[in-house]
C-alpha cells in the first residue's frame, strides 16, 4: 500500500498504531494516518456520545491496562519519525513544485538556511 509521494516505509495508523499490513486501508492526512477500523470507531463515538467527554480518545485510555499501554508507549513514539517523515514528503512536494526554500522557511518560522539544513539532505 505504499505510494510513490511518501518515504514513509511502513506507515501506521496513528491511532491504533496497527502498521498498514494489519489494515484494509490506510488514509493520510498531515503528519498521520488513520485506519478504517479506527474511521469506524471514531465515527460511532462521535454517533453515540453527545454526553461524552469533549474529545474522546482512541483508544480510550480507561479500557488499557498499564502493560498494554506501555507496549503502546513505543509506538507512541515512532509517530515522531511519521511525522518527520511526512513532513519531509510535503517539503519535497514543495521543492518539487518550485517553492523556494525562503518561502519554506517562513512558512515553518525558520530562516530559509535552516530549511535548507533540516530537509534538503545535502551538507
Ligand atoms: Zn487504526
Amino acid at each position: 500500500m505504499t505510494s510513490p509521494d511518501t518515504q514513509v516505509e511502513l506507515a501506521r495508523c496513528s491511532f491504533c498504531t496497527k502498521p498498514e499490513t494489519e489494515v484494509d486501508k490506510l488514509v493520510a492526512g498531515a503528519g498521520v494516518y488513520i485506519c478504517d477500523e479506527c474511521v469506524a470507531l471514531a465515527s460511532s463515538i462521535i454517533e453515540s456520545s453527545s454526553a461524552g467527554p469533549a474529545m474522546p480518545r482512541v483508544p480510550m485510555w480507561s479500557s488499557l491496562t498499564d502493560a498494554e499501554m506501555l507496549s503502546h508507549i513505543p509506538r507512541v513514539a515512532a509517530h515522531i519519525d511519521q511525522a518527520e517523515a511526512d513532513l519531509r514528503s510535503w517539503v519535497q512536494e514543495l521543492r518539487r513544485r518550485g517553492v523556494t526554500w525562503a518561502k519554506i522557511g517562513e512558512s515553518l518560522g525558520i530562516t530559509r538556511q535552516s530549511a535548507w539544513e533540516r530537509f534538503s539532505g545535502e551538507e
